[in-house]
């Protein structure tokens, strides 16, 4: 589904316009990723490891400096200049902040609308069945459509998020941190929504989180980024019994 290339992305460097030489960050270090459809490949690594600013340039948020990046066979940066709808089938993304990816002066019937409308082109009575559906699909009342992002909680609006997402019907999903924003008893509901969307339906999931132990559960195999690179990479069982890099046996040995 996805194909990641010696993927880079550089901050900074170079003069400012004094001429003073502007400090350089190395985010993300060439990094080559596949995740296959139906897959669910985990990016694990501490904070400022590069998992976001990946994450960004998967979804075309952050140009990359270097490497390539195809969706679905595609080339990315083509796919995008195709357009938002042709980009946006492919790929859809789901961040830390729940209510920060909902348009706070849209209701949620708009929300999860527009991408049955514009991305799926489903007429208004198909768009008003799949509503129901999708709102079924994580657990919200039907009531919740007439209601605006902010009358609800932190895992609600997660939930919410999630159904928008599924609304777009895309090749991959990339989660950035879907529960770190929540509480603990309410992580645990959002992980399993999440694992079980992704049986019911077949999705693609890139899962990004700071914490092995989220990931364990969910994810076909685990890619470890430490320090903007990929220094390891197996099936979530197999780091857990014999990490290989020095940074994923503390990870391990810290995980709970
Ligand atoms: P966290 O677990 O805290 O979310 P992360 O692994 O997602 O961390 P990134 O947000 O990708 O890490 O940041 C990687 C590095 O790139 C950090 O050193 C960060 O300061 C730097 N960085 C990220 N975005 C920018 C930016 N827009 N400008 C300059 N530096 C940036
Ligand atoms: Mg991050």
């Amino acid at each position: 589904a996805i194909q990641i290339r010696d993927l880079s992305k550089t901050f900074g460097g170079g003069r400012s316009l004094l001429g003073k030489a502007r400090h350089e960050v190395r985010a993300v270090k060439s990094v080559s990723l596949d995740v296959a459809r139906g897959e669910t490949l985990a990016v694990v690594g501490e904070s400022g490891s590069g998992k976001s600013t990946l994450a960004r340039m998967l979804v075309g948020l952050e140009a990359p400096t270097a490497g390539s990046l195809l969706i679905g066979g595609k080339d990315a940066g083509a796919l995008r200049r195709e357009g938002p709808r042709a980009f946006g089938k492919m790929i859809q993304y789901v961040f830390q902040d729940p209510v920060a990816s909902l348009n706070p002066r849209k209701t949620i019937r708009d929300i999860l609308e527009t991408p049955l409308k514009l991305l799926c082109g489903y007429e208004a009575a198909r768009r008003a069945v799949r509503m129901k559906e999708l709102l079924d699909a994580v657990q919200m009342p039907e009531d919740t459509l007439a209601r605006y992002p902010h009358e609800f909680s932190g895992g609600q609006a997660q939930r919410i998020a999630i159904a928008r997402v599924l609304a777009a019907e895309a090749e991959i999903i990339v989660l950035d941190e879907p529960v770190s924003a929540l509480d603990v008893s309410v992580q645990a509901q959002v992980l399993l929504l999440l694992r079980d969307l992704k049986t019911r339906f077949g999705l693609t999931y890139l899962f990004i989180s700071h914490d092995l132990a989220v990931v364990e559960a969910i994810s076909d195999r685990v890619a470890v980024m430490y320090f903007g690179e990929v220094v390891e990479m197996a099936p979530a069982a197999r780091l857990f019994a014999n990490p290989g890099h020095a940074y994923t046996q503390r990870l391990v040995a810290s995980a709970p």
